[in-house]
């Protein structure tokens, strides 16, 4: 592995520079509050104007509609997006699915969609929780029933992360309840206008909006299939591998898949750093100057060190982990004021403790639990076989 630091060239160095100046200007306090209020992880203006750059995709070819950057700018444009906060869950589920779209996806309908993804005007949502089966994907109820050349799609599934703020859910259904589960699934890509499609908020205590999303009667045309009928597993895997940390490389990636989590957790003990700065102990001394204080801050910056150094989906759980223990003894440190939410009086730097506190419960849970994580970890790092538990044959259909 090359720890070295990457030169940039001029050229890199002009391109920086632009970035940063366009962020300057769309990245405005209007879209972190709009973001506190809604929890939406997307803003739509920032996501057409960064399409309308070709920064969405911006590997991608110009005249596919991205930007033809190489990998050394596409980095510098993915590090200033992350320094400023862009809410990112809507194009990052758009930017896991694609591939999916256009490796299984009709050839009209790939050539239809793909101008409208890298401008930003389409964008997808992830349909694999059902309410009884989220872990285990494979489970899903969801039926969708071949009529004609349509689809007749009933169900329902929990935790459709930017639903509304989507044009298509990528879902698994079930086509043939008769064959073991894997075989049995169909993935459709389905537009969230259809008759039948109901979108329900679902607020998060980590400030996040979620969905529940219901199918009644859903009639979707056959062109909207991903894949063969019933080898929606084989079309899943894809996505679902980017999200459990398989196939990064190219050597400017960061090695965790959890530093979005860390990066919440680094803000936070930023922030009461600054606040020991500027505050005093009842002797008059300054919490700054308080070696106890000092050393339990410098071991979490240490965790949050070895979180970004902790590759794949070990650094999925190191990060989620070591985010959730840290950040309450961050709280403890502080004191109370830690907890006073944005924009309440005292809060520590905007509440940025308090978000993060919040924050980080939800980390082990969506993209896989930390539990599952580490049967991956168990199966596909090490090499163990795969879990057998006591009566699994009566409960594995
Ligand atoms: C804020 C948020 C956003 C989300 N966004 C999306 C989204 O956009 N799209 C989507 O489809 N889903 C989404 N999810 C769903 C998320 O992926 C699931 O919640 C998660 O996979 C766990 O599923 P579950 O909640 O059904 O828990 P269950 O699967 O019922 O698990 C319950 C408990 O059992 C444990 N467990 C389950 N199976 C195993 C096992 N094999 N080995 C060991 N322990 C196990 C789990 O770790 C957990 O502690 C989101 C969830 C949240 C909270």
């Amino acid at each position: 592995m090359d720890f070295a630091p990457v030169e940039l060239t001029p050229e890199q160095q002009a391109f920086q520079r632009e970035v940063r100046a366009f962020l300057d200007e769309i990245v405005t306090e209007e879209v972190h509050e709009h973001e506190r209020r809604t929890g939406d992880g997307f803003d739509e203006r920032v996501h057409l104007a960064l399409g309308s750059r070709g920064w969405l995709f911006p590997t991608w070819p110009v005249e596919h509609g991205g930007a033809g950057l190489d990998d050394v700018c596409a980095r510098i444009l993915a590090l200033e997006l992350a320094r400023r906060r862009v809410p990112y869950v809507t194009s990052g589920t758009t930017g896991g699915v694609w591939p999916a779209v256009e490796r299984y996806g009709a050839p009209d309908l790939v050539a239809e969609l793909r101008p409208q993804v890298a401008t930003g005007r389409v964008r997808f949502c992830l349909g694999y929780s059902d309410p009884e089966s989220g872990s285990d994907i494979a489970a899903s109820h969801t039926r969708a029933v071949r009529d004609g050349d349509e689809w007749v799609i009933n169900g329902s599934k929990m935790w459709t992360t930017g639903a509304h703020n989507c044009q298509y859910t990528f879902l698994i259904t079930r086509t043939d309840p008769e064959a073991p589960k894997h075989k049995g699934l169909t993935m459709i890509l389905v537009p969230l206008d259809s008759p039948g499609v109901e979108i329900q908020a679902i607020h998060t205590y980590g400030g996040e909006r979620t969905n529940a999303v219901y199918y009644s009667d859903v009639h979707v045309a056959d062109r909207y299939r991903l894949g063969e009928v019933n080898g929606g597993w084989a079309v899943l895997r894809g996505p679902l591998d980017e999200e459990h940390g398989d196939g990064r490389g190219n050597g400017l990636d960061d090695l965790s898949i959890g530093v979005g989590y860390t990066r919440e957790f680094q803000r936070a003990i930023d922030a009461a750093a600054r606040w020991a700065k500027r505050t005093s102990r009842p002797d008059g001394t300054l919490v700054a100057d308080d070696p106890v204080f000092l050393d339990r801050l410098g071991r979490l910056v240490v965790e949050t060190e070895a979180a970004d150094a902790t590759p794949g989906p070990m650094g999925r759980n190191k990060a989620s982990l070591s985010f959730i223990a840290g950040i309450a003894e961050l709280v403890d440190l502080v004191g109370p004021e830690a907890l006073i939410a944005h924009g309440g009086e005292g809060a520590v730097d905007g509440g940025a403790i308090d978000y993060a506190h919040r924050f980080a419960q939800g980390t082990a849970t969506y993209g896989g639990t930390t539990d599952v994580f580490k049967n991956i970890i168990a199966q596909h790092v090490l090499g163990l076989p795969r879990l057998r538990l006591p009566g699994d044959k009566q409960l594995v259909r």
